[in-house]
């Protein structure tokens, strides 16, 4: 996988030479009636696309485990789409965490999105683990594949996750938790495509054979989404808070901007040989959708 030298315009194919393309959407567990209307709202617009699978959070120290289980028992037995349920190890047990597996098992749900958590006194702090519990995704991962055969997807950082001090240490945890049984990565958001191929040649030297799905943010709401990255070590390139500058009551025009932002950067991944691709949708289907369409796909 390249980036893209002098774009081929693959996303600009007729419909009988587009490559086929592979698609998942991330949501969170709504907190009310009416986010929860919202949320199957959402769902309903992207389930006609066909994505390989929907994913639902899950909150760091267990805060939505009832909800996160609902949200994945409905979707898998109710949308004929295959729901994944993240998982997190922060402040639980590890038999608190298996008992949790075991109920998303008996939900009908075979995939699982195996994810540390971040340290309860906040990000950037130092991680703890629970005293009985798993220390790490990579242990996490292992402690879910002894309960049942599931299809793992695991978290990767093309800027470096902010507790690895080197590429090496980052590669070397990537590699464990595909040593563990992890079928996938998926990126933390990046908005800066170079450091997304930066990360697939580092990831490539290694010999770590593992696809990566990019993680794609659309910009819903720019000072929000600014903050969110950057406390979770995603930078925002000055070009782009450039484009969003004075923006903030002028509704329309960030929405456009950041439609034709989140077009291009998936644009150029498709270019550069990307075919599955993983939408943070924040509950709310319109831009992802759009996406999805930019990237050639259509309701089946
Ligand atoms: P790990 O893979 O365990 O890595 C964390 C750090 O520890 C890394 O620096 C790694 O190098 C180091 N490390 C791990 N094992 C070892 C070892 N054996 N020796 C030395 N160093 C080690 N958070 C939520 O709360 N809920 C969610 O649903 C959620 N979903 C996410 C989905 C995606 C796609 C992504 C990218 C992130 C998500 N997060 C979620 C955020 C996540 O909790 C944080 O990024 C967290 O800080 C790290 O989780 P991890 O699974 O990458 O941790």
């Amino acid at each position: 996988m390249t980036p893209p030298n002098s774009p081929t315009r693959t996303s600009r194919m007729t419909s009988d030479q587009k490559p086929d393309i592979d698609l998942s959407f991330e949501f969170f567990p709504p907190k009310s009636e009416v986010a929860e209307a919202r949320f199957w709202t959402s769902l309903e617009k992207l389930v006609p696309l066909g994505p390989r699978f929907v994913s639902v959070t899950y909150g760091a120290g267990g805060s939505t485990r009832e909800r996160t289980l609902r949200m994945v028992s409905r979707i898998t037995a109710e949308t004929g789409i295959d729901a994944a349920a993240h998982l997190t190890c922060v402040g639980a047990s590890r038999g608190e965490v298996d008992d949790v597996v075991r109920g998303f098992y008996d939900a009908g749900v075979r995939r699982i999105v195996a994810i540390r958590g971040d340290p309860v006194a906040g990000i950037g702090e130092k991680f703890i683990p629970h005293a009985d519990g798993y220390a790490n995704a990579g242990e996490l991962v292992a402690g879910i594949k002894k309960i049942g055969n599931f299809d793992i997807s695991v978290a990767a950082y093309p800027e470096r996750h902010p507790e690895s001090a080197d590429w090496a240490e980052e590669i070397d945890n990537l590699k464990r938790k595909r040593d563990a049984g992890a079928a996938r990565a998926i990126t933390q958001m990046f908005f800066d495509n170079s450091d997304f191929w930066r990360f697939m040649e580092r990831v490539e030297k290694s010999g770590l054979n593992m696809p990566i799905v990019p993680g794609i943010q659309p910009i819903h709401n720019f000072t929000r989404i600014s903050s969110f990255a950057k406390s979770c070590g995603a930078s925002i390139p000055e070009w782009l808070a450039d484009r969003f500058d004075g923006l903030e009551d002028d509704a329309t025009t960030h929405a456009l901007v950041a439609a034709s932002l989140a077009a291009e950067q998936v644009s150029e991944l498709l270019d550069g040989g990307v075919r599955q691709f993983h939408f943070f949708t924040m509950n709310d289907a319109t831009q992802a959708l759009a996406l999805a369409r930019v990237l050639g796909a259509s309701s089946e």
